[in-house]
């Protein structure tokens, strides 16, 4: 072969221009590697995931008429790292180029550029996936500089003319935040839909992952069958099912949190990061998609379309150029000097802590949780707590189904735990208890008390907030964000503040009885 081309497990993207004609002389390559497996503990679900997606996008080459070498753990066992099979391949081709996607993760990439090849050239290629092309990363962000989501979200709208009228956003506002913070009535969780899911044997897959001993965490669901999409046809029908039953609510109840559905886990979300980071999906396609649904439904009210749009014209591509901004030194901050080890419930669940319980319980079981779920409670708790912002990457890069690299850690070390120092958020993602009972039906029947301090059961989210705030008093007292929360803080008499500080000690001392 002339060309070998790598497709890494998450560029699965059939529209690529790579597949647009056929050609003998080229060879496709995707392969699982044992050192994917290995980079943290990954979740069953995750693993499963990664590795049939590939196998089926593998096999529609191959129907398309494409030359493809799909290889397995089996086959890739003798080659330590992705460098050495693709020396190994491009000799034994004696293949004059070797091409490939760039990747998405700093440590691919760095693999990658950094590979050696004595008689083949290299090439590298987009992943044309994205919507900001990465020259206008480079020209838009700085390193190791706070940027702010909003303005850049709102520079993208215009620059590719999304949800405007001329220059202006539909409907006269750029943002519909205040329409998006419903609460759940016990009405609308009778409502709640069932979440899209479809039933594939993951079997062969997990016998290949214990044969090599990959070791991993959670399990697959109650039919040990895998339920995620994968293959762009079931992408596209999770699509759909998003624009027709949960579109017209998604901004409304975006933040909210309940016990007493079984579909609590999903809610209105359109568990669509999967399929968009592994590209079976692209953003525009379910962008467009998604507005094509607003613009002839009548259920969907512009502050739900904007809301979702936000997330992934925004959010998505924000996140994405502040980790590329900002690596590698970004995989090593941690400006609050957190160094607290991981409570054993982040691994099953078993905490006295009902919003906890609930998320990691679920995070557990369906390797997912919606956003407000990993920043709110989870995130919020470890912030608090001060847990060692490298072991919570590891824990949400490992637990998530669609957590890689460039997407997990700016959300996690960045938006939640504030160890950037306020890059990516202009304040902590701090909250107590009010907060959570506000957004949920968590509180209600936890064992801690959401209004009490201080006492056997008071809830931990209260005194650790403060101790948080307490402790990093010099670093935020100043913040404008901030200075009313500080004002209270002072004005409490200083018996109380001890009683207080005292109740959080005793938390964290004990961290793990929680
Ligand atoms: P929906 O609520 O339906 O939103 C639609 C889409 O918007 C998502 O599929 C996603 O592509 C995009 N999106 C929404 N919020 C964000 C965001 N903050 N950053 C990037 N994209 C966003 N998302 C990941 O894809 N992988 C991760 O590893 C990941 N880790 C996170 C860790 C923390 C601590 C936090 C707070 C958030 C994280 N997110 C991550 C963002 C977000 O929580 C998930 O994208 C979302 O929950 C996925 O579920 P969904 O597809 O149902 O999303």
């Amino acid at each position: 072969y002339d060309n070998i081309c790598l497709i890494l497990g998450d560029q699965l993207n059939a529209g690529h221009s790579w597949f647009q004609k056929k050609d003998q002389d080229t060879l496709f390559v995707i392969a699982e590697l044992y050192q994917e497996t290995q980079y943290t503990k990954h979740h069953i679900q995750k693993l499963c995931g990664f590795f049939m997606a590939m196998d089926k996008f593998a096999k529609a080459l191959k129907k398309a008429g494409h030359e493809v070498l799909h290889l397995s753990l089996d086959d890739t066992q003798e080659f330590s790292n992705l460098p050495e099979l693709i020396r190994h391949l491009t000799s034994k081709y004696k293949a004059t180029t070797f091409h490939y996607q760039r990747p998405d993760e700093y440590r691919l990439l760095e693999q990658l550029r950094n590979l050696d090849l004595p008689n083949t050239a290299t090439k590298e290629s987009d992943t044309e996936h994205f919507l900001l092309p990465f020259e206008e990363i480079e020209k838009t962000f700085k390193p190791n500089k706070a940027h702010r989501m909003e303005a850049f979200y709102r520079k993208m709208r215009k620059q590719f003319n999304i949800l405007m009228n001329g220059d202006e956003p539909a409907g006269g506002k750029w943002n519909f935040d205040q329409d998006n913070r419903g609460s759940l009535s016990e009405e609308a969780i009778q409502d709640i839909p069932e979440p899209i899911s479809f039933s594939h044997d993951a079997r062969s897959t997990i016998k290949r992952l214990d044969k090599h001993g990959v070791e991993y965490f959670g399990s697959l669901n109650n039919k040990q069958s895998f339920i995620w999409p994968i293959t762009r046809s079931e992408a596209r029908q999770v699509l759909d099912y998003f624009c027709d039953s949960l579109l017209p609510k998604f901004g409304l109840y975006q933040d909210a949190m309940t016990l007493h559905s079984a579909h609590a886990w999903s809610l209105y979300h359109s568990r669509l990061s999967f399929a968009l980071n592994t590209k079976m999906i692209s953003p525009l396609e379910v962008i467009q998609k998604a507005i094509q649904a607003y613009e002839q439904s009548n259920q969907i009210n512009l502050a739900q379309i904007e809301g979702f749009v936000r997330q992934i014209l925004g959010w998505r591509e924000f996140i994405r150029a502040m980790y590329w901004i900002n690596m590698p030194d970004y995989q090593n901050k941690n400006s609050l000097d957190a160094s607290r080890s991981l409570p054993n419930y982040f691994w099953n669940g078993e905490t006295k802590m009902q919003c906890m319980r609930a998320c990691l319980s679920q995070s557990l079981e369906h390797a997912y949780a919606h956003h407000i779920q990993r920043l709110m409670i989870i995130g919020n708790f470890s912030l608090l707590a001060g847990l060692d912002p490298k072991a919570v990457d590891a824990w949400y890069l490992g637990v998530y189904i669609d957590a890689i690299e460039w997407v997990e850690m700016p959300n996690t070390r960045g938006m939640s735990q504030f160890a950037d120092g306020g890059l990516v958020a202009s304040k902590p993602y701090a909250g107590s208890a009010n907060y959570i009972n506000k957004m949920s039906d968590y509180c209600q029947s936890c064992y801690y008390k959401h209004n009490q301090k201080t006492g056997d059961r008071a809830c931990p989210f209260n005194s650790l907030y403060w101790h948080f705030l307490d402790r990093h008093q010099e670093k935020f007292a100043k913040n404008p964000r901030m200075a009313l929360t500080y004002k209270n803080w002072q004005k409490q008499k200083p018996e109380n503040k001890e009683a207080v500080l005292k109740q959080a000690k005793t938390y964290l001392n004990d961290i793990e009885a929680l």
